[in-house]
Order: C-alpha cells, then sequence, then structure tokens
C-alpha cells in the first residue's frame, strides 16, 4: 500500500502478541518504549547491578532485551526474568545516560505490573507483598498500629535481647534488623489537618505532602520541613485524608494500587488552591510528579469510585496535570523562592548523596547543593561518585540485602573519604541506609536530609 511504510518482522510479531493477550495499556512494557533503546550498552556503567556481577541480563539494556522478548511471546515470562527484573533498583541512572530517551523507569515498572498479573510467586512471597501493599501502605489506621507494635519491639528490651542473644544473627536477620527504622512516640499525624503560618510576610501558601511510613519515623524530619518552609514565608497547610502516594506500589508492579491512591491524593490535594505541593521525599515526588502518567494509562475509574473532580477520565487527566504542575521537591521549591531567613554559623563539613529519584527521577541536581552551600560555615565537600545509588532503593535493601549491602559499602567508602563529619540527602529512605551504613561501616557520620541543616541553622 502507497504510504504505508511495510511492517518489520518485530512490530509484526508484538501486534499479535498483543492481539492474543488482550492487554490493558501501562499494564506491560509498550514497543514505542521499548524499542527506542538502539543496543549501544552507553547505560552499562551507569548500572549499579551491572557494575556488581557484570552480567549483560542484569544491565538495562539485557533488561530491556528481555522485555521485548516476553512481549513478543519469544520468551517465557518465568522465574529467569523475574528475578533479573526484581535485582533491578528502579534506581533510573540508565536514564540520564541513555543518549535515546529510553525511559527505563517506566518500562521496568509496567514490566513489574505484567509479572504481577502473570506470574505467581511462592505462596509466602506472595502473602508479603498482598499484605504490604494492598492492605498496609494504603491504610494510615493499618501503618500506625503496625508502628506501636514494632515500636514495643524496639523500646521494651525485646530488641536488645534478640541482639544480644545472637537470634538475629542466627536468622540471618542481623543486616536487616539494622535497617529497621526507629519508631517515633509522637506520630506525624496529629499535625494533619492543621495550618502553619507563615513567619514574617506571605510569601507562598503550600500543602505538605507527609508521606505514609514516614508520619511514624520521620516526624522530626517533617516538623522540620515545616518550620524552615514557616522560616521563609510560607504558610503551610497538611491536608486531611491524604494517603501515601503509592511509590513503593508502583515500584512493585501493584499499579492498580498505585492509581487508587493516586486519585485520593488528587482530591485531597486539589480541594483548595495552593501556590505548591511540596514532598521532602524524592521518592514519593518522583511518583507524585508521574501521576499523569499513572492515571493516562489503565482502565478508566470503577463506576463506584466514579465521583468529585476526578471522577471522569478527562476530569481525571486535567485534575492530575493540574497536581503534577503544583509538586515540588522542598529543596526545588526553596531554591526557586530564595531563603530569606537569616540564618546562623553552623561549623560543619559536608558532603552530599544524590537520591536517585531526585536525580534521575526528577532531574534535580544543583538546588540541594545550592542549599547546603547558603548555610554559613558549612564546608562543602563533594563526594566523589555521589550520584551512584546508596542500595536503599524503596524496599530493595529488605528484599535485596546482600546487594544493597555491597552497593553501601562503596557508598560508605567514598563518604568517609571526603573527611565529612555529616551526609546530607534528600530522601527519608536514603537516610536510613546511610545511618546504618555509618553505624556498620564505624565511619561516625551524622545523617540528615536538607531541611534539616538549614532548620539547624536558622536563627
Ligand atoms: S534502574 Fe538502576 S539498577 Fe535498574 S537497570 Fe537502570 S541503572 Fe540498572
Ligand atoms: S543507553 Fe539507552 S539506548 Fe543505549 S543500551 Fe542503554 S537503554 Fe539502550
Amino acid at each position: 500500500m502507497a504510504g504505508v511504510p511495510p511492517q518489520t518482522h518485530e512490530e509484526a510479531q508484538h501486534e499479535f502478541a498483543e492481539t492474543l493477550s488482550g492487554f490493558t495499556a501501562g499494564d506491560k512494557p509498550e514497543y514505542a518504549d521499548y524499542s527506542r533503546c538502539i543496543h549501544c550498552g552507553l547505560c552499562l556503567n551507569a548500572c549499579p547491578t551491572y557494575r556488581l556481577w557484570h552480567n549483560e541480563a542484569d544491565s538495562p539494556r539485557g533488561r530491556i532485551r528481555q522485555m521485548a522478548l516476553i512481549d513478543q511471546g519469544r520468551m517465557e515470562l518465568g522465574k529467569g526474568f523475574v528475578t533479573h527484573i526484581d535485582r533491578c533498583l528502579d534506581c533510573r541512572a540508565c536514564e540520564t545516560a541513555c543518549p535515546s530517551g529510553v525511559e527505563y523507569g517506566k518500562l521496568v515498572e509496567q514490566s513489574r505490573a505484567q509479572i504481577e498479573r502473570n506470574y505467581k510467586r511462592p505462596r509466602a512471597s506472595r502473602a508479603i507483598r498482598n499484605f504490604v501493599y494492598r492492605r498496609l501502605l494504603v491504610e494510615p489506621n493499618r501503618i500506625a498500629r503496625m508502628a506501636r507494635i514494632v515500636r514495643f519491639y524496639q523500646r521494651s528490651g525485646l530488641e536488645t535481647v534478640a541482639r544480644g542473644s545472637g537470634l538475629l544473627r542466627l536468622m540471618g536477620l542481623q543486616q536487616r534488623a539494622a535497617l529497621l527504622p526507629r519508631i517515633d512516640r509522637d506520630f506525624f499525624y496529629s499535625r494533619l489537618g492543621q495550618t502553619f503560618p507563615a513567619r514574617g510576610e506571605r510569601r507562598a501558601r503550600v500543602a505538605f505532602f507527609a508521606g505514609c511510613i514516614a508520619q511514624v519515623t520521620f516526624t522530626a524530619l517533617n516538623d522540620a520541613t515545616i518550620r524552615v518552609l514557616q522560616a521563609n514565608g510560607c504558610e503551610v497547610v497538611v491536608p486531611d485524608g491524604q494517603v501515601c502516594c503509592g511509590a513503593l506500589a508502583a515500584h512493585a508492579g501493584v499499579r492498580d494500587v498505585a492509581r487508587g491512591l493516586a486519585r485520593k491524593n488528587l482530591e485531597v490535594f486539589l480541594r483548595e488552591p495552593f501556590d505548591a505541593i511540596i514532598t521532602n521525599a524524592a521518592g514519593c515526588g518522583s511518583t507524585l510528579k508521574e501521576y499523569t502518567h499513572l492515571l493516562e494509562e489503565g482502565a478508566p475509574p470503577e463506576p463506584e469510585e466514579a465521583h468529585g473532580p476526578v471522577g471522569n477520565r478527562a476530569g481525571l487527566a486535567d485534575s492530575a496535570a493540574e497536581f503534577v504542575k503544583k509538586t515540588r521537591d522542598v529543596t526545588e521549591f526553596l531554591a526557586d523562592l530564595g531563603l530569606s531567613a537569616p540564618l546562623r554559623e553552623t561549623k560543619l563539613r559536608v558532603t552530599y548523596q544524590d537520591s536517585c529519584h531526585l536525580l534521575h527521577g526528577q532531574k534535580i541536581r544543583e538546588a540541594p547543593r545550592k542549599l547546603i552551600r547558603a548555610v554559613p560555615g558549612v564546608e562543602f565537600l563533594e563526594m566523589p561518585l555521589s550520584d551512584h545509588c546508596c542500595g536503599s532503593a524503596g524496599v530493595y535493601n529488605v528484599t535485596e540485602t546482600a546487594a544493597s549491602m555491597e552497593l553501601l559499602g562503596d557508598k560508605m567508602q567514598h563518604a568517609r573519604a571526603t573527611g565529612a563529619t555529616a551526609i546530607v540527602t534528600a530522601n527519608p529512605g536514603c537516610i536510613l541506609q546511610l545511618r546504618a551504613g555509618a553505624k556498620l561501616h564505624g565511619t561516625r557520620q551524622e545523617v540528615m536530609h536538607v531541611v534539616e541543616l538549614l532548620d539547624r541553622a536558622l536563627a
């Protein structure tokens, strides 16, 4: 037929596979996305798992090839493929390295959604995943209940006994136990629904996104974020009814849950006009800024959920676009707004670890460095390979502990070599990982968020 280019063999296979599978858009890698890979290999050395194992199947290029083969029905979606995809940190360093614009994060998340629908994991793994992604993270009350149990374990002496008796080592849980966050006494939930006035002249009115697990483990960080925003002329509203951003579920391929959470957050955060929606968690921010992609794919909202401004497909797309436009990482927002609060001299040798989802996911590199350098008395020491993942990667340090610990070992070597006494970063997950690293490797370095450094310096 004149004007229509002939179909390639791969395209024909792809079309056939789609016809057979009756797929849902967004729940498997798309030809238009994976075919952008030109197999150049420039991403290989940027990839932490390739650097660890030198195995093509554990590189971005190798994983994309496997996705394509599965999509074209030329490879079985079995244990081997699942293992290579599970081992990916979803750090997106390959996206930054790629000259062809491959959106690898999107591909791996869609691949995990495909696995979630088509692959039967072992019974214990299914039970844990169902509990965490479908029951725990979606319900703040359950997070609070679980946190109280963990807090009892940590504060009652049970944890000390488990450590001292060698039980954790015997069960192979010693390293995982070191990663368990300390549970706060005062949960952040009590701040939901509150408004915190600007100090001095009001320069902006913002909504604060407080996170899910962060509300029981990072209350101090959330409070510090609010104080720093207030001190810089922002009125901060903490909308009640907000839920988890859905990042952990989306990264695990549980996209139906992530979409449900995204719809709820749109309703909550678009109830009133705000100049910005602020997050202090790079992992959350990266997903919040991708709500348009998350919500444009997949089935339209179920009829029983079709209510409010996000109740129909067009309304949903508009709302998601508005939400994404307003969402800002706190470092990005403050660096753009400009610090107006006076800062006192704070003598500290500081290095900075790039959070993958800030650097590779949101392409924010300079804003946190600019804020750190703005603190008088701080000596900023750039860390070699600060753009290499610390191995935290959501729940990767729990699911792939050995690989995560190797990456952490490298990271702590570089952090130590800077001579800094404090490591500053921009994501709660990285903070937990680096704190565990400082302890395990005896570097004696304090680990904090950029806004905690600013908070300390507030006059
Ligand atoms: S996301 Fe990270 S771990 Fe996964 S393939 Fe890309 S660079 Fe490698
Ligand atoms: S750099 Fe991009 S185009 Fe090259 S192999 Fe990696 S993903 Fe493919």
